[in-house]
């Protein structure tokens, strides 16, 4: 039968059930990614379960989001990760080795290879006809012991590209014409296949970025396949060896078609506060601007920065911008160093940051009160670079950099015509911020240095049969993982330390969320898209610990149900979304008989004993999510006889 890449690669992988949509599969993982903020979770998670080693093909442990060690706690968290990658066998990327999307792309993806990363964009190293998925930690660290990892196989959708570019549009401008036709949440329960003779004119780093924010559409996975541009790539890196053919067959079908004419498409600029609030940058010339970021996982790649250093090249930031860069990769700032283009964007007034995410996670560079920044990265959701007011814009390296030089928003053309830029066929290959896994007898011998500051993983015991208490808080659609646990300066350093960083939850949108949840337990109710953004399972384990019981939400962002399950925390929709209506903030509500409930499959009956009424919920789960839930959560599932910590009991007794 015809098959699709998706097809092809998800097939070779498949362990456990039917590539069909909306039926549970379980894939053999062959690569794991795992960065700082997420990644001591997930390796103290790996320890919890109990393995010796990880046994995926390479495991990549990588320091990118909180470089800045203003105290201890990074750096100790930073060496917690080193020895824990020496103790387990996996690689370690060292700070300043740049973001791990970029480098795995540079340094690790293989063709037609499985990739789970405990990071939202994982879904980057599509663009080497890989099918990366993000996940939460747990389930990470559940791929590095070898397990499977088990998702709902996606709907295909099939991108069609014809066409080629107008000069200044780029792959960028591509995936914002998507969001703009489908929205935040357009994607989910799909994997976006990109085909078509479009195709040709996208370079592997345009396609990183049009994979990249699949995830902004809520996608499982996006994928390209495998021509002469990968291998034009890897043959960049010096890893022709990671390149093979991969390309869909004649006649393969899928599930939708979406057509693009590339040579219609023109220069796109996502407002604030949400990616998928496009329009066109004619529309919205003129608008002044206080700072422009370029970079992130998204477009930090050679290219990009080639790029914006022509751009900027003889010229000088207007007087009332910051403009910061961050390149993607050491890899990255080493050939911009030796082809001059670095000098280039110092001499321009450019503020040249470390390779790592940044401003993207809002370490540091938040712009000025109601100020307007302009940046090249995925997401604008409000608050998330610092500043509560700012109006955060996304858009290409070239838009960003027309804006840097005008101080305000303006097509590219202005300048002219694009820059012509060369890249090298072979760029210069330096691994040694990449520490290897050592040998199985000496790793053993590796002792794992943890600083006071980490914390034990809190643990909750099995579902019980009934519960009941407030509804906490009632919010919104669109609710981002963001929201609910804030990254900021004074969060990111609490990612170990589950009972401090549990204060924060919640806390720009409802400062007492904490202590309310902390004191009685309780409900979230939710809108539509509970949870999209980033995996973080922070958003789902500190509300745990404070004692969260149950979602009862009109949709879920696939990666935070999944996270809400792993952690023991009823994910629940209402059969009626206008039942939504009915609930309020401090309203108790109750839910009797629920492991039956669950097992059942049928609604399930939610009393809501304030107001006297009863509405009538459900459950999207697979059968082996409901047996999670009733364990109280993966590590439980995967280690029953686990006895919890004095200290991981206390927040069972809690919530309970
Ligand atoms: Fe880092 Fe931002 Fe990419 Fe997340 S989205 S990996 S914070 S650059």
């Amino acid at each position: 039968m015809a098959r699709t890449v998706a097809q092809k690669i998800t097939e070779e992988h498949l362990v456990e059930g039917r590539f069909a949509p909306g039926e549970e599969i379980g894939l053999r993982i062959d690569q794991t990614l795992t960065q700082d903020i997420t990644g001591t979770m997930a390796w103290l998670e790996f320890e919890a379960i109990g393995a010796e080693r990880v046994r995926t093909e390479a495991s990549v442990s990588y320091v990118d989001h909180n470089l800045f060690q203003g105290g201890f706690e990074a750096s100790d968290d930073h060496r917690f990760l080193q020895s824990a990658a020496a103790r387990f066998g996996a690689y370690f990327s060292r700070p300043g080795n740049g973001i791990c999307h970029q480098v795995h792309l540079e340094r690790f993806g293989v063709v037609g290879k499985t990739l789970l990363g405990s990071d939202s964009h994982t879904c980057t190293a599509g663009a080497l006809a890989m099918i990366g998925i993000g996940a939460g930690g747990l389930d990470v660290a559940a791929a590095m012991a070898g397990a499977p990892f088990f998702l709902k196989a996606p709907r295909i959708v099939e991108v069609r590209l014809t066409g080629s570019f107008q000069p200044w549009v780029s792959g960028k401008d591509v995936i914002f014409e998507l969001l703009r036709r489908l929205t935040v949440k357009g994607g989910v329960g799909k994997l976006f296949e990109y085909a078509g003779p479009g195709l040709k004119a996208l370079s592997v780093y345009e396609r990183a970025a049009i994979a990249n924010m699949g995830a902004e559409l809520g996608a499982t996975s996006s994928v390209f396949p495998s021509d002469e541009r990968t291998r034009e790539f890897l043959a960049s890196q010096q890893r022709e060896d990671a390149w093979r053919p991969l390309s869909a067959d004649a006649g393969a079908a899928c599930d939708e078609t979406i057509e693009i004419d590339l040579g219609a498409l023109a220069p796109l600029i996502a407002c604030p506060h949400s990616p998928d609030n496009v329009k066109e940058v004619r529309e919205v010339e003129g608008v002044k601007v206080n700072q422009v970021a370029i970079g992130s996982c998204t477009n930090s790649s050679l290219a990009d920065m080639m790029t914006v250093a022509a751009m900027l090249r003889g010229k000088t930031v207007h007087p009332d911008v910051s403009l910061v860069i961050a390149p993607g990769s050491k890899q990255v700032v080493e050939e911009m160093a030796r082809n001059g283009a670095l000098a280039d964007l110092i001499e321009a007034g450019a503020r040249i940051l470390e390779s790592g995410c940044g401003p993207c996670i809002g370490m540091g560079q938040a712009p000025p009160s109601g100020g307007v920044s302009v940046r090249s990265f995925n997401r604008n959701f409000a608050g998330r670079a610092g500043t509560p007011d700012a109006q955060v814009y996304l858009a290409s390296p070239a838009v960003c950099a027309a804006a840097a030089l005008f101080g305000e928003i303006r097509l590219p053309s202005a300048l002219g015509d694009p820059p012509q830029i060369a890249l090298p066929q072979r760029v210069h290959i330096d691994d040694s911020s990449i520490i290897r896994p050592l040998p199985v007898e000496q790793a053993k011998r590796v002792e794992i240095l943890r600083g006071p500051n980490i914390k034990p993983l809190p643990r909750r015991g099995p579902l019980p049969d009934s519960i009941s208490g407030p509804i906490v808080l009632a919010a919104g659609d669109n609710i981002t993982t963001d929201d609910i646990m804030p990254a900021a300066p004074h969060t990111l350093p609490l990612r170990s330390n589950i009972p401090a960083i549990a204060e924060h939850v919640f806390e720009r949108l409802d400062a007492s969320f904490a202590r309310r949840l902390k004191e009685h337990g309780g409900f979230i109710v939710g809108g539509e898209n509970y949870g999209q953004g980033s995996s973080r399972e922070h958003a789902a384990l500190a509300p745990m610990f404070l004692g969260l019981k149950a979602v009862l939400a009109k949709s879920f962002a696939r990666i935070h149900m999944a996270n809400l399950v792993n952690f023991g925390i009823v994910p629940l929709t209402f059969v009626d979304a206008k039942d939504y209506d009915r609930l309020s903030t401090g309203d108790v509500i109750e839910i009797s008989g629920l492991r039956r409930q669950l097992q059942s499959g049928g609604a399930i009956a939610v009393k809501n004993i304030t107001k006297g009424f009863e509405l009538r919920a459900r459950h999207n789960l697979t059968p082996r999510q409901v047996k999670v839930l009733l364990a109280g959560g993966l590590l439980n599932f995967l280690r029953p006889a686990e006895k919890p910590s004095a200290q991981q009991r206390d927040s069972s007794l809690r919530s309970e």
